[in-house]
């Protein structure tokens, strides 16, 4: 098939999935964005066609809407919405963590579901793709508000999963104190001890040492990688970090370690600007302990630091951005400013967070992307090899955990570098992971069967 059909054909196949799903954008976007790198795989391969496998893929396994009655504090009866997408199994159980925050919604589940599904494939390891979550805000909850919402959460949720069925995770808004609580439910539920039916435990109940750092240790392996194939690498580069949650917080603990100079976190209320380099241990214990926000670091840090509410903290000059908050935090405005500043490596911790038109301006700049799929991870390959020591009942050391993690980045980064290389698109690791997971998936999807 010509290019230019398979392209025609991948755009119908996008129209359907906007008539046939309103109101996803995020999804839509997600979805836009993986085909978009596949014409020269359809094109070459007349079967996927025929099979259908591109609009198998567009469309989950099962999706899960339910209701999550709980009380609060004062006795009121408050409902959420929870959700569960399975979206594919074809390579292994569906693997993917649940989010916790007021924004989610089916959209946004199934975008981060379908992303899932390619991130996991990339890590080599046996995982399908789901994600769920809920509309529930964990923010200004008391914990035993918390505790009761994850138990009425895991109280329908308990009957799709199992360690050979459906493995969540945390996400934004799921810690470990929300993991322990969900798995504490399912556990009473069963009476099963199944330690691999959640990852991201605590360490001394089944979790896996350095799974809590990986996606933020994964990214700046990453980024490393990409560096290197440049000549350079992070050591006293100037690093610009976004959010302040689990991400950011062990993205800045790594580029910290291989010698980069760290300058700002933010969250929903602003960013920090510290010029002496972030103070890690401050912001782990305002963040991990207390629960704080990024102001109380800027008050308590002293004269070098500075709390900033207007504007982008792209704004801020620097070598390398880690955007690693949410979808969609990295505008096209905000890649004008950061190539305008000179920056030369942009990797993503977060899910999506650059908006496709900030993609543009980074690629036409010529600035190395490490796209999320590929360099965020991290965390998930890590929940595979917690899955693995669950399963031979075994505990690894960090050392081990860390030395696999850094193979596997390793290996996402050879990977989407090599495969941009053969469809002549060198240095495009968003096209390279693509594609190289698209087929992956693909094989699998084919060689199963029509199910
Ligand atoms: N939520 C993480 C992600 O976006 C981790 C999922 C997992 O460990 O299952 O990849």
């Amino acid at each position: 098939m010509p290019s230019t059909a398979a392209t025609d054909w991948l755009a119908s196949v996008e129209a359907a999935l906007q008539r046939r799903d309103p109101g996803e954008p995020e999804f839509h976007q997600a979805v836009q964005e993986v085909l978009e790198s596949l014409a020269p795989v359809v094109a070459a391969r007349p079967e996927l066609r025929e099979h259908r496998v591109v609009e198998r893929l567009v469309e989950p396994e099962r999706q899960v809407i339910f209701r999550v009655p709980w009380q609060d504090d004062q006795g009121g009866v408050r409902i959420n919405r929870g959700f569960r997408v399975e979206f594919n199994s074809a390579l292994g159980p569906y693997k993917g963590g649940l989010r916790f925050h007021p924004s989610v919604n089916l959209g946004i589940v199934k975008f981060l579901g379908f992303e899932q599904i390619f991130k996991n494939a990339l890590t080599g390891l046996g995982i399908g793709g789901g994600k769920g979550g809920s509309d529930f805000d964990p923010r200004g909850r008391s914990d035993a508000e918390v505790m009761r919402f994850c138990q009425s959460f895991m109280t329908e949720l308990h009957r799709h999963l199992g360690e050979h069925t459906d493995v969540p995770a945390g996400d934004i808004g799921v810690g470990g104190r929300e993991l322990g609580y969900l798995f504490g439910q399912y556990r009473r539920i069963t009476n099963r001890w199944e330690a691999g039916v959640l990852t991201g435990k605590g360490t001394g109940w089944g979790g896996s040492r350095v799974r809590t750092e990986a996606t933020g240790y994964g990214n700046v392996l990453f980024t490393a990688e990409m560096l290197k194939v440049r000549g350079t690498d992070l050591e006293g580069r100037r690093v610009t970090v976004s959010g302040s949650g689990n991400v950011a917080l062990y993205t800045v603990a790594k580029a910290q370690q291989l010698g980069a100079h760290v300058v700002t976190v933010s969250d929903s209320g602003g960013y920090v600007i510290d010029e002496k380099g972030i103070d890690l241990a401050l912001l782990q214990q305002i963040k991990e302990v207390e629960r704080g926000r990024v102001s109380d670091y800027a008050e308590r840090r002293g004269t070098s630091a500075r709390y900033v509410t207007e504007g982008s903290v792209w704004e801020v000059p620097t070598d390398v951005a880690l955007p690693s908050a949410t979808q969609n935090e990295l505008t096209e405005t905000d890649a004008i400013a950061l190539v305008r500043n000179g920056v030369t490596a942009v990797s993503e911790g977060a899910n999506m967070p650059t908006t496709p038109e900030a993609l543009r301006v980074l690629r036409e700049a010529g600035v190395a992307f490490g796209p999320a799929k590929a360099a965020n991870a991290g965390g998930v390959a890590t929940s595979a090899l917690e899955m693995r020591q669950n399963a031979a009942r075994d505990s690894w050391t960090a050392d081990r955990v860390e030395d696999e993690l850094a193979g596997v980045m390793r290996s996402i980064h050879d990977t989407a570098y090599e495969t941009a290389e053969r469809y002549g698109r060198p240095g495009d690791y968003a096209t390279g992971a693509n594609i190289a997971a698209f087929e992956r998936v693909a094989d699998a999807v084919l060689a199963q069967g029509l199910i």
